[in-house]
């Protein structure tokens, strides 16, 4: 079997455009405040990707780019500044940060209202609650693109390989707001492949690089790469490429898969978040 590939970044393309069209239909200019703190390469790439699209999309751009060495509290200051200001709708901190900061502490500042990474401890208690709020990025692109390609999430067994508060955990409540049946796999799951093997849909978030392989895979099984690596031979995921696509049924690439689809549910969330701003108001 030779599975389909699961094309994020058309996907993210369209869903970027229809946020575009949600702005120009409507008299809102939303706006979002990325906080870089320090200056590590891949963080820099990754906030200069999400205020370019951002602001083609119509979303006003409060960045605040603030010094390795800042403290704890002129962080949470800047924090607690943009909840005030409202002209910003959504705030994302971009993580890591470095070793000296209080990460749990500065999410916890964020006003969940603007939570567009969606890491509060109120948006995390809203989704395990199944209620409405800002929900993280990845994991709600990893159920959009499962939804465009037509997987019928209801009913099915879904593995969930990581839970990190951004990916795994997230992901996990998700799939199972959509009546998935939900295993969770970590670090300390034993026989991991005899676990990913039951998964109708397969989501990688170890952080591992192709930790994944055939011998994990069920025959005709979606399998969702979430891990992003620079090797000598360039970008890889968690999951074999070239091993999975002989056995799964559908699988997204690295790079072209997950990764854009990050981008597109923090332009959705934002825009989210402003409209329920403005019906506040
Ligand atoms: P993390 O390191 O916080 O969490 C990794 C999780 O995987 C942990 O829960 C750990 O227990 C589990 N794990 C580690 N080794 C394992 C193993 N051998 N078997 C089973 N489970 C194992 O990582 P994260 O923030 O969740 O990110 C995971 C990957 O996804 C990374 O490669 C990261 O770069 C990537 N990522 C990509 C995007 C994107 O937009 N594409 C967004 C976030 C993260």
């Amino acid at each position: 079997m030779t599975a389909t590939l699961i094309d994020g970044k058309e996907l993210a393309g369209i869903l970027r455009r229809e946020v575009a069209n949600r702005i120009a239909a409507s008299a809102i200019t939303p706006g979002l405040a990325t906080v870089l703190v320090g200056d590590d390469p891949a963080s820099g790439i990754y906030v200069a990707s999400k205020r370019r699209l951002s602001v083609a999309a119509g979303i006003r751009d409060h960045h605040r780019h603030l010094p390795s060495d800042v403290t704890q509290g002129e962080l949470e200051r800047v924090v607690d500044e943009l909840n005030s200001d409202a002209e910003v709708d959504g705030i994302l901190v971009q993580l890591p940060l470095p070793a000296h900061l209080d990460t749990a502490a500065v999410i916890a500042r964020i006003d969940p209202d603007k939570d567009v990474d969606g890491l509060t401890e109120v948006s995390a208690g809203r989704l395990a609650l199944n209620r409405p709020g800002l929900q993280p990025c990845t994991p709600s692109g990893v159920i959009r693109l499962l939804d465009w390609v037509g997987v019928d999430i209801k009913g099915t067994r879904a593995v969930v390989v990581g839970r990190s508060d951004l990916v795994g955990r997230p992901q996990a409540q998700l799939l199972l707001a959509r009546d998935a049946t939900v295993t969770v796999c970590h670090r300390y799951t034993t026989d991991l492949a005899s676990v990913t093997r039951t998964a109708d849909i397969l989501v990688v978030a170890a952080g591992v690089p192709r930790l994944v392989g055939a011998q994990h895979i069920k025959p005709g099984a979606a399998v969702i790469d979430v891990g992003i690596h620079r090797t000598d031979d360039g970008l890889c995921g968690d999951v074999d490429f070239d091993a999975a696509r002989q056995v799964a049924g559908f699988v997204t690439p690295v790079p072209g898969g997950v990764g854009p689809m990050t981008i597109a549910s923090l332009l959705q969330n934002t825009v989210t978040a402003a409209e329920l701003h403005r019906r506040r108001r």
